[in-house]
C-alpha cells in the first residue's frame, strides 16, 4: 500500500471534519434540549459520566462487576431517555453522535485496521487525483472484447490482456513493471491501460494516468513560472504507477525530449512502473526521439503490439450495417 500522501491528507482532514460536524450538530441538540426538556438533559448528564465512572472505579482497583453495573444502568438510562425524547416530539436518537460510518465512528480504523469506509475515501481521492476519465474509470478487463480480433491478432491480444490482467492484479511496488503498448489507433491500448490504473488504484496504490500532452504541459507551466502551484511533477515521478498515453502525439523538441527522458529514467532508477501508450512503431520511436530515450524504452520496457482492424470502426458497422 502506497497511498499517494496528498490524498490521504485530504482523507483524513475530510474524516476529521466530519467527526467535528458530528459533535458540533451534537453538542447544539444537547443544548437545545437543557433548555427545552430539562428532564432529558438530566438523563444525558448521567449518561456521559458512565466513562468516568468506570475510570474511577479502576482507579479504586474494583473490577469487572463494577464495569458491568456501569454497563447496565448506561443501558436503562440511554432506553429512558429514548422514551422521554420520543414522548416529547424529537426524534429518539436525537442525542446521539450521528457518525456517517457506526463502524469506525468517522475515525477510519477499526483497531488498526484501516475501515472499508476509509479506503473507498481513498480510492475515490485516487481516481480524482489520477487524471482518469469517468469514461475511462467504467472500463474494465471483463468489458473487454476478443471478438472483434481475429486469427494472431486474437491470440496475440488476448495474451497481452492477460499479461496486463495479471500485471495489474497482482500490482507490486517491490516487483514493478514497464510496458509499452504499441501499435495504430482503436485497437484497445486506452481500455487495457485504463483497466489496469483502474485495478491499481482500488489496490491502494497512487496511479496517474496522462497524455504525453498534459506530461509536457506540466512541465512547461513549471519552466515559465507563472502561477504554477500543483506540484504535478513531483506527482510523475513519484506516484506507484503512471500511464503515459499518446507518446508520439507531442510537438517535440530538445525541451520535450529532454522533460521525456529525466522522468523515464527517473522512474526507472526508482523501480517505478510505468506504461507508456503509443501509435508509433518501432523505427518511429528512434527517429523521433533521441537514443537515449530508444534504448531505455527498448531495453526496460516490455513491448506490447497491437493489431487488427480499429475497433471503433467495427462497432459503427455492427450498429449500424
Ligand atoms: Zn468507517
Amino acid at each position: 500500500m502506497a497511498y499517494d500522501k496528498d490524498d490521504v491528507k485530504k482523507v483524513v482532514d475530510g474524516f476529521q471534519a466530519k467527526r467535528k460536524r458530528a459533535w458540533e450538530t451534537w453538542e447544539s441538540h444537547v443544548s437545545e434540549i437543557r433548555t427545552m426538556l430539562p428532564a432529558a438533559y438530566e438523563l444525558e448528564v448521567k449518561i456521559n459520566r458512565a466513562g468516568p465512572r468506570m475510570y474511577e472505579a479502576a482507579l479504586r482497583g474494583e473490577g469487572e462487576v463494577s464495569f458491568e453495573k456501569i454497563k447496565d444502568e448506561t443501558v436503562e438510562l440511554t432506553k429512558k431517555l429514548r422514551a422521554v425524547l420520543k414522548e416529547n416530539g424529537y426524534p429518539e436518537n436525537y442525542l446521539d453522535v450521528n457518525y456517517e460510518c457506526s463502524l469506525c465512528s468517522d475515525t477510519g480504523y477499526c483497531g488498526i485496521e484501516m475501515c472499508t469506509c476509509m479506503k473507498e475515501a481513498l480510492a475515490k481521492t485516487g481516481f480524482e487525483s489520477s487524471g482518469l476519465s469517468n469514461l475511462a474509470r467504467s472500463q474494465s478487463f471483463e468489458s473487454f472484447d476478443l471478438s472483434f480480433y481475429e486469427g494472431r491478432d486474437r491470440e496475440r491480444i488476448a495474451k497481452n490482456v492477460q499479461l496486463l490482467r495479471n500485471f495489474a492484479e497482482n500490482f507490486d511496488t517491490k516487483i514493478g513493471g514497464n510496458w509499452l503498448l504499441f501499435g495504430p489507433t482503436g485497437l484497445g491500448k486506452t481500455h487495457l491501460s485504463t483497466s489496469v490504473a483502474a485495478t491499481v488504484i482500488n489496490s491502494g496504490h497512487s496511479v496517474i494516468y496522462e497524455s504525453v500532452g498534459q506530461v509536457i504541459s506540466s512541465y512547461e507551466e513549471k519552466r515559465f513560472g507563472g502561477d504554477y502551484s500543483s506540484d504535478r511533477d513531483r506527482k510523475y515521478s513519484e506516484c506507484d504507477l503512471l500511464i503515459i498515453d499518446d507518446l508520439g502525439t507531442e510537438v517535440t523538441n530538445q525541451f520535450t525530449t529532454s522533460c521525456l527522458y529525466s522522468l523515464i529514467n527517473e522512474r526507472l532508477v526508482k523501480n517505478l512502473s510505468t506504461i507508456i501508450n503509443t501509435n508509433l512503431g518501432q523505427g518511429e520511436i528512434r527517429e523521433r526521439y533521441t537514443d537515449r530515450i530508444a534504448s531505455r524504452l527498448f531495453g526496460e520496457y516490455m513491448p506490447l503490439g497491437f493489431s487488427g482492424r480499429d475497433v471503433r470502426q467495427q462497432k459503427l458497422e455492427r450498429q449500424f450495417g
